[in-house]
């Protein structure tokens, strides 16, 4: 077993700390990779507090993960020892069922096994990337391009595929007016590849202050959603909202955005269910549609793309000694776009 450091929750109710664990041994599909930054998601927070379920404790989170290959197995083909590697949100899956043949192993149908809060296919609990080191099968582990900061490479692996992917599947690009709700971790993302794809990209806001932030991403225009004169002036006129809020909002006021036929695509994840009144939706033949993160091929090409055309994340460097109080910051909206733990810091 390989000896490993790391911070876990071991309760709930207990904030994250130093722990020691092991990881597996790396087997003949194996790559491990010693960590150099992981990024810090909202969901890292929501799991840790079972927010969503209960949760597989001690955990320790972390999906956004990038570093370098100490160790290959022996019958790893696509990469080696020195290679600059990423993991995300998964770590496994059946690859036998049609989703996983499909590349789509983010929807398995027997369900992905998470890279944290999770239980493997070997029945032994996963841990995140808040540690030194990880140990993954080859087939989830993906390419990163040494062209790009490698810190801020991180949070493609989570924020950046969970944009990067509904955006290609709705196949958003030129002529297209997109709506980006939400300005955090994911909406800053959306914005940055809304605007590599062609399209007009508007970011809605509650807060007139964020302003000048949306509009340093790219972003061509900024509407305030609490002044209703510029509500008005929008109402119709979006293809699609790309809906990345997390708190409860009004999906009726949003909805009446779209003109006749657009699509709201929700990649947030309220606590509470949706409430939407059915004229919303059959006046102007809208749909809501969701997507979560993306399968590994799509993963590797959203990678690629970005090494292509110089997109990473806005991030926040912090050492992890730090992260309870960057997780206060990250619940009132306090960063731009993300934090970034040095795991030089572990
Ligand atoms: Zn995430
Ligand atoms: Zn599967």
């Amino acid at each position: 077993m390989i000896p490993t450091k790391g911070y876990a929750a071991q309760t709930p109710e207990t904030d994250l700390a130093p722990w020691n664990f092991e990881r597996r041994e790396v087997g003949p599909h194996d790559i491990q990779i010693e960590i150099q930054y992981c990024g810090v998601c909202h969901s890292d927070l929501h799991q840790i507090k079972n927010d969503w379920f209960p949760g597989v404790f001690p955990m320790v989170p972390g999906h956004e993960i990038v570093g370098r290959i100490t160790k290959v197995g022996d019958h790893v083909k696509k990469f080696k020892t020195g290679d600059l590697a990423g993991v995300g949100c998964m770590v496994d899956s059946c690859q036998v069922c049609d989703n996983c043949k499909d590349g789509l192993e983010q929807y398995c149908q027997e369900g992905s096994t998470q890279t944290y809060n999770s239980i493997g296919r070997d029945g032994v609990p996963t841990y995140g990337g808040y540690s030194n080191t990880i140990v993954v099968r080859e087939e989830f582990v993906l390419h990163i391009s040494d062209k790009l900061p490698l810190a801020a490479t991180a949070p493609l692996l989570c924020a950046g595929i969970t944009t990067y992917s509904p955006l290609r599947f709705w196949k958003v690009g030129k002529g297209h007016k997109l709506a980006v709700l939400g300005l955090g971790g994911l909406g800053h993302m959306a914005v940055k590849f809304g605007v590599a794809f062609g399209a007009e990209v508007t970011v809605l806001s509650t807060s007139p202050s964020k302003k000048d932030a949306a509009m340093a991403l790219g972003a061509h225009k900024f509407v305030v959603t609490s002044d209703p004169a510029q509500v008005k002036a929008v109402t119709g006129s979006f293809d699609f909202i790309l809906d990345t809020v997390s708190a409860e909002h009004d999906m009726d006021l949003y909805l009446s955005l779209l003109r006749t036929s657009g699509t709201m695509i929700c990649v947030g994840v309220p606590s509470r269910p949706y409430s939407i009144q059915p004229f919303s939706l059959l006046g102007g033949r809208k749909s809501v549609g969701g997507s979560g993160i993306g399968g590994i091929p799509e993963t590797q090409e959203m990678l690629d793309f970005c090494a292509k055309h110089n997109i990473v994340s806005d991030i926040e460097m912090i050492d992890i000694k730090d992260i309870t109080a960057s997780y206060k910051r990250m619940e009132k909206g306090d960063v731009r776009y993300r934090f970034v733990i040095d795991m030089k810091t572990l």
